[in-house]
């Protein structure tokens, strides 16, 4: 496609006041472009001194250092030159406005410099998503694991499970051109049934992990639920030492599920502030209060707040995923309640005792360091399409037609490959890629 071919270009850091900055460039023109700014076209990958002038003015623009990389070996597989300017928005304006003057140029698209290096084969779509992930990453635990994806840790596993099912299928295949009969010869299906069941053994073990790559992702969603009126806005504000939510005397005013995401120990966490749980005739009210309800639901972990001891059951909570909180401690001076956590938002009393708490529970319910994650729910429909045939391929079994039996495999291997991109069906390319922010 014509317009895919263009070279294109983007400011790949953000916009504002700052030291540095850089501008990037993709396609065919981009020699053209230092070429027509600074008179010369730099040395390949070597950083270059260079004065940029307005073509038409003669005017200058800036003094930066140019970096040029002509394809096949960069980053997208194209001639890319990256500028690196200073970092004013006059800077930036000035350089935008030469570019967009150049007939051979346009603006990127978010993700558009990615698309490109995938389309090169620089990288897999689980890797372009780890990228995603990396870029959007505001824990060390969410960048691990980007880093990780981005390496091609998971692109590989699927690559090999591909692999695996079309080694299978050309088993199969041959057989269908060869043989007379239209069933699977028992000696075949010994040849590739154990196989088969082992890999389906693996999907299921990658597809039953709680969740918690996703939510490695998304962040530990933990509801900070309780009656009006007993600190629960306090206490968000206190653990996120930042003032998010309405603190006020009176009750039912937090309507709202105001979020807060916190880095607990390099640990992605979201605490829920939900609405005072209490009904009301109010309508506004009772939306509230049902969406805190439903979010605190479907939260991983439940703080729930209380500010007289009285209100606690003697035994304790028995779901492991709530956590009691006794606020107001500085009124109460003391308590006797177990298995609860005494603190007051108003005097920072306990918070550590607390946070240690969530950080504990946070560790459990994230994964490790090495596991190699599902991390999107894109993966997940995938596998589970490819589990879903592979099953029904185990129960055709040996007595089979062969045609079917192959079939069940060719769709096993296409739901994978479809992950990694190796089927490269466009809207799931323009789905992937339109999560990037521009520039990259
Ligand atoms: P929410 O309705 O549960 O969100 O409660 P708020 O956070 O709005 O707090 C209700 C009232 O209790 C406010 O007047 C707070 O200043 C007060 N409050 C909250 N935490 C504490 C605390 O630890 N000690 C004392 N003394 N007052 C508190």
């Amino acid at each position: 496609m014509n317009t895919r071919r263009a070279t294109i270009y983007a400011p790949a850091t953000p916009p504002g006041r700052s030291a540095l900055g850089v501008l990037r460039l993709s396609g065919a023109a981009a020699a053209l472009v230092a070429e027509r700014l600074a008179g010369r076209v730099p040395a390949p990958r070597r950083a270059t001194l260079a004065e940029l002038r307005d073509p038409a003015s003669g005017a200058l623009l800036d003094e930066v250092l140019l970096l040029y990389f002509p394809a096949p070996a960069s980053n997208t597989g194209e001639d890319v030159l990256e500028i690196q300017h200073h970092g004013g928005a006059a800077v930036i304006r000035s350089l935008v406005e030469v570019l967009a003057a150049m007939p051979e140029l346009r603006p990127a698209e978010p993700g558009e410099f990615t698309r490109r290096a995938f389309l090169a084969g620089k990288l897999d779509l689980t890797a372009a998503e780890g990228l995603a992930d990396l870029i959007d990453a505001t824990s060390a635990a969410q960048a691990r694991a980007a880093l990780r994806q981005m390496d091609g840790a998971l692109g590989r596993r699927y690559a090999e499970w591909r692999e695996r099912l079309l080694r299978a299928l050309a088993l199969l295949e041959a057989e269908i051109d060869f043989a007379a009969e239209e069933e699977v010869p028992e000696s075949l299906w010994d040849a590739v049934g154990p196989d088969l069941a082992a890999l389906a053994g693996e999907l299921r073990g990658h597809l039953d992990d709680g969740g918690r790559g996703e939510r490695l992702r998304t962040g530990l969603a933990i509801a900070v639920i309780g009656a009006p009126n007993v600190g629960k806005s306090s206490l968000v504000n206190a653990i996120a030492r930042r003032e998010v939510a309405i603190v006020t005397p009176f009750p039912g005013t937090t309507r709202d599920v105001i979020e807060v995401a916190l880095d607990l120990g390099g640990l992605p966490v979201t605490l829920l502030d939900t609405a005072g749980l209490r009904d009301s005739d109010d309508p506004i009210e009772r939306e509230g209060i049902a969406r805190a309800r439903a979010r605190a639901a479907s939260a991983d972990l439940r703080l729930l707040v209380v500010d007289d001891p009285a209100a606690l059951s003697p035994a304790g909570d028995a779901d492991p995923a709530t956590l009691r909180v006794l606020n107001k401690l500085d009124l109460l001076g003391h308590h006797r309640a177990e298995r609860v956590i005494g603190v007051s938002a108003t005097t920072g009393e306990g918070l550590d005792q607390l946070l240690t708490a969530l950080t504990t529970h946070a560790r459990d319910r994230l994964p490790g360091t090495d596991e190699v994650l599902l991390t999107r729910a894109r993966h997940r429909t995938a596998l589970q399409d490819a589990l879903g045939a592979l099953e029904r391929a185990q129960a055709l079994g040996g007595a089979a037609d062969l045609g079917l039996l192959a079939e069940e495999i060719r769709l096993a291997g296409r739901a994978i490959g479809r992950i990694t991109g190796a089927f490269g069906v466009e809207d799931i390319l323009d789905r992937v890629f339109s999560e990037f922010c521009i520039g990259k």
